[in-house]
Parts: structure tokens; sequence; C-alpha cells
């Protein structure tokens, strides 16, 4: 017999979201930055919980594993090389785990922190492909570079462009709309960027989550993703103009949108 699966977005914080994916029996968690939230929603539904998976230290998203460990039936996974509340399986990139009969790949995406990791499930039994990239990709942006640099960030953002167009990206933060503002600065022109905004404001007016959002959407709308577009290597340009070439590198143009974004308002 097959489950069918549920995904959900279990708000947390400000904007935070802990992704629950369950079978209708058991579930599994990623990121659980704080428990009471996911105890309601494994209580209000019945939900045994499986395992947890983390994409990083950053207490938003490791904060409430201790308090989830009591009703936890399985393991804690994580980054090899990260500081976190153990016990913990450790994991490498090219690793692979099983939960509810899923086959989760970890993807090495470092540059927010050092040894983020990410997990992919290409198998979804009748439904997309699925991603948890924590703070790596966020819909029309990306995190910021804490830990890495900027080479080693877009060699990451790279990786998880490289995922089928279909994966459903679940992303650990509400930041769309914000993105978004920032985006259409660096990229007036596109017009499926303008539709996808106009999309997002009506599904946050609504009160809903933008997430998960395809990946072949964020190819199309996320700046980050754009680096080789004349667009976007403009706009860098426009904004450095004493500091890049005539013909700026995909990671130079990275370099540029990431820090004037980090002063954008
Ligand atoms: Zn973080
Ligand atoms: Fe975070």
């Amino acid at each position: 017999m097959t489950l069918s699966l549920t995904l959900t977005p279990v708000p947390a914080f400000d904007d935070n979201y802990l992704w629950l994916l369950d079978n209708g029996h058991k579930a599994l968690v990623v990121d659980p930055g704080d428990a009471a939230p996911v105890l309601a929603a494994l209580d209000a539904r019945g939900l045994t919980l499986a395992g947890i998976l983390l994409t990083h230290h950053h207490g938003d998203h490791v904060g409430g594993v201790n308090a989830l460990r009591a009703r936890l039936q399985g393991p804690v996974y994580g980054p090899a090389s990260e500081k976190l509340p153990e016990p913990v399986q450790r994991l490498h990139g090219g690793d692979a785990i099983e939960l509810l009969g899923l086959r989760f790949a970890v993807l090495d995406v470092p540059g927010h922190t050092a040894g983020h990791i990410a997990y992919f499930v290409a198998q979804v039994p009748g439904d997309a492909p699925l991603l948890f990239c924590g703070d790596t990709l966020f819909s029309g942006g990306c995190g910021r570079v804490f830990e890495g640099t900027p080479s080693q960030m877009h060699a990451s953002l790279q990786a998880l462009a490289a995922l089928p167009s279909t994966t459903r990206v679940c992303c650990a933060h509400e930041y769309t709309l914000s993105n978004l503002r920032f985006a259409r600065e660096v990229d007036p022109a596109n017009t499926a960027l303008a539709a996808y905004a106009a999309q997002c404001e009506a599904t946050r007016a609504a009160g809903r989550p933008t997430l998960p959002v395809p990946l072949g959407t964020e190819l199309r709308i996320n700046p980050f993703l754009r680096c080789t577009e004349p667009a976007l290597q403009d706009a860098a340009r426009r904004h450095a103009p004493l500091k890049l070439p005539a013909a700026p590198s995909p990671v130079d143009v990275f370099a540029t949108l990431r820090e004037w974004k980090n002063g954008f308002r």
C-alpha cells in the first residue's frame, strides 16, 4: 500500500517555515527552530515524529530539536561539520538516507554557513521532486553569505538550479515579497518576474505561503540564478561600474547583486 504524502509549511517566529512531510501516520520535520508549532501540528493530526532533518546550525533552524526528542522515534540528521544539538547522525554531500519510504539525497551547499547541506527527493510517488534547501535558495532571492565566499554560494545555487525544473523548492523563510522588490529593481524588464510578483502579492494578501515554488519559476525570476543574463550583468555594472569589467563573470555578478541587496531597503 502506498500512503499519500502531505507537505506542510509550519509557520514559526516571524517568517520561518518548519517543513513537515507526513504519510498520515509518520512525519519528518526539517529545521525545527521551535518545538511548539511542530508538536501542535503532530498532535492535531495524530502523527508520530519519525525523523528530524537539519540543514545548518543557526538557532532558528535547530532551536526546537532537544525539546522534540521526547517525541522522536527516529534519528536527527544534520551536516557533517557544524555545531548542532547532539546526538546527530552526520551527513556529507553524496550521502543518501531513507525516511517515510523516500530517498533523500544530501547536497553540499556551502555559503550561508560553511557546512550547509540540502536534501533532495527525486522520486515522490504521484508528485514532483522535493528540495529542502534551508537558507540557501529563497523564492526570488538567496541566503546571505555569512561563512562562505560568494564563489561558494554561487556554485551551491548553480547546483540547486541544475535539479529538475519541476522540483518543489521548500525554503526555510517567507522572504518572497521583499526579495521580489529587489528582483524587480535589478531586472525591471522581466515580464515573468512582474507576473510572479503580482501572483505572490495576492497569495500573501490571502494569508497563504508563497512556498513551495517550482524550481522552473525560480530559474525565470530569481536574479541570483540568472547571473549570466545580459540584463543582470548590466544591472551589476551600473551598480559597481568601477569594480566590474566590461564582461563580468557570473560570480562577479552574483557577488555584486548579493552585496547590493544587503543594503537594499
Ligand atoms: Zn540561517
Ligand atoms: Fe534561517
